[in-house]
Parts: C-alpha cells; structure tokens; sequence
C-alpha cells in the first residue's frame, strides 16, 4: 500500500497549529486513507522543537521570522529536514499539505509583513520536498489527489 505524508493539523488528533486550532480534515477520501493506515502525520515546525501554541512566523527572502521578531530559520530548517527524511523512509507516493502555511504551503504563503497579505509562494518544508521530487497536493485538491493515487496503484 502507498503512503501519503500528510500536514499533522490535517490529519488531526493532536493539536500542532501555531494557533492550537483544529482544522482536522473530515473528506471522506481523507478518512479513508486515514482509516487504511497510509496516512504519515508531520509537523516540521513541532520537529523543530518549537511549542504550541507559538509566535506567528512568516517567510522573509531566504529566512523565516516570528511576528515578535526572533529569527526562526534554523527551527524552520531542522523541520523541513524531518519532513523529507520521513518521505523519503516511507517512500510517499505523495504529500498532501496545508495550505498557506510558511512550512507546509504549496501555492500561497504571507508575504512577511504579518499584514494579513499572501503571495505566491511556497513553505519551506514543500521546498524541500518538491526540491527532492516530491509530488505536493493542499488539502482542496483531495480528489485531484485521490485520482494521482489510483493511476499509481495500477
Ligand atoms: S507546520 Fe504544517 S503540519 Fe505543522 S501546524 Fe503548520 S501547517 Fe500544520
């Protein structure tokens, strides 16, 4: 059976945002995958040690910065590393990520201003996958996703 790395806060159960929102997502393709156990959980910004709930951050050129200012890259880095290591250990056939997040967004992030604006862009744990080769798919397009999966599985 193929695997499927998955954005934690999508896949649900324990709380990861940077907010400590729930946004769980309740497809019923998702449950499904849920259920058959091909779903792997990651959290690239919990891999690299920061807490919940934490600082909103957000991607500026090569570094990423917390809303309070600290520089956050290094944590962001270790994340994105994790991520791609547990990819590549589970050999995903795909990842499904959330959407504008400054790890795991795929085609808009925030811009770095923290004024609520975003622009095309992409997380830095998506950068490292895709980098790899790794196909990336946001939660909206489950059953584009659904369908990349059934051609793979023929
Ligand atoms: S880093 Fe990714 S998995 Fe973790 S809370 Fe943010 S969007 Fe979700």
């Amino acid at each position: 059976m193929k695997k499927i790395l998955v954005s934690e806060c999508l896949y649900g159960g324990r709380i990861v945002r940077y907010d400590a929102g729930d946004v769980s997502e309740t497809h019923p393709i998702f449950l499904k995958w849920k259920e058959e156990g091909r779903l792997i959980p990651i959290c690239p910004e919990v891999f690299g040690g920061l807490p919940t709930p934490r600082p909103d951050s957000q991607r500026v050129g090569d570094k990423v910065i917390a809303c309070t200012g600290p520089d956050v890259t290094a944590e962001y880095t270790a994340g994105a590393e994790e991520a791609l290591r547990l990819a590549k250990e589970n050999d995903v056939v795909f990842c499904l990520m959330k959407q504008d997040s400054p790890s795991c967004g795929s085609k808009f992030i925030y811009d770095g201003t923290f004024t609520d604006t975003k622009i095309p862009g992409q997380g830095l744990a998506v950068e490292y996958l895709r980098n790899a080769g790794f196909k990336i798919f946001a939660e909206e397009d489950i059953e584009e996703a659904a369908k990349y999966l059934e051609e793979a599985e023929k």
